[in-house]
C-alpha cells in the first residue's frame, strides 16, 4: 500500500480541526506534517516534499486558493494532491477550489468517518502514487 510511506501537509488555522485531521490520520501510518498559515505551509512543502495536501480555503493572510495556484502553477510543485478544505456552507466554494487547481474538496466539518478512506482514495489517484 502507497499511503504508507506518504507525506500529508495540513494546513487549518484552527487548532481543533488540525488536532481532529491529525487524530483520524496518524493512525493510517501516513507521515503527517502541519502548517497554520499559507507562508509556513510553503515552507513545509520544499522541507518535506508532501505527496498530498490537505488545504484549508479560509486561512489568515494567503488564502488556500491563492497557494493551491502557486504550487501548481510551479512545475516543482504542481504533482502534489491537493484537496481543499471548507465549510459546507460556503457555496460554490468546490467551483472556486477546482478552478483554482484543487485535485478534491473536502466540505466541513470533517466527517470522522470518511476522511481516511477519502484520503487514500486522493492518493491513490496521485500521478507520482509510490
Ligand atoms: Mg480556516
Amino acid at each position: 500500500m502507497q499511503n504508507r510511506n506518504s507525506v500529508i501537509l495540513v494546513v487549518d488555522d484552527n487548532a481543533t480541526n488540525l488536532k481532529l485531521v491529525l487524530k483520524l490520520l496518524k493512525f493510517e501510518g501516513y507521515q503527517i506534517v502541519t502548517a497554520t498559515d499559507a507562508e509556513e505551509a510553503q515552507a513545509v512543502v520544499q522541507r518535506s516534499s508532501p505527496d498530498l495536501i490537505l488545504m484549508d480555503i479560509a486561512l489568515p493572510g494567503m488564502d488556500g486558493l491563492t497557494l493551491t495556484r502557486k504550487l501548481k502553477g510551479d512545475k516543482k510543485t504542481a504533482h502534489i494532491v491537493v484537496v481543499g478544505l471548507s465549510a459546507s456552507a460556503m457555496k460554490g466554494d468546490d467551483q472556486k477550489a477546482f478552478s483554482a487547481g484543487c485535485d478534491g474538496y473536502i466540505t466541513k466539518p470533517i466527517n470522522t468517518r470518511e476522511l481516511q478512506s477519502q484520503v487514500a482514495e486522493f492518493l491513490e489517484h496521485a500521478p507520482n502514487a509510490k
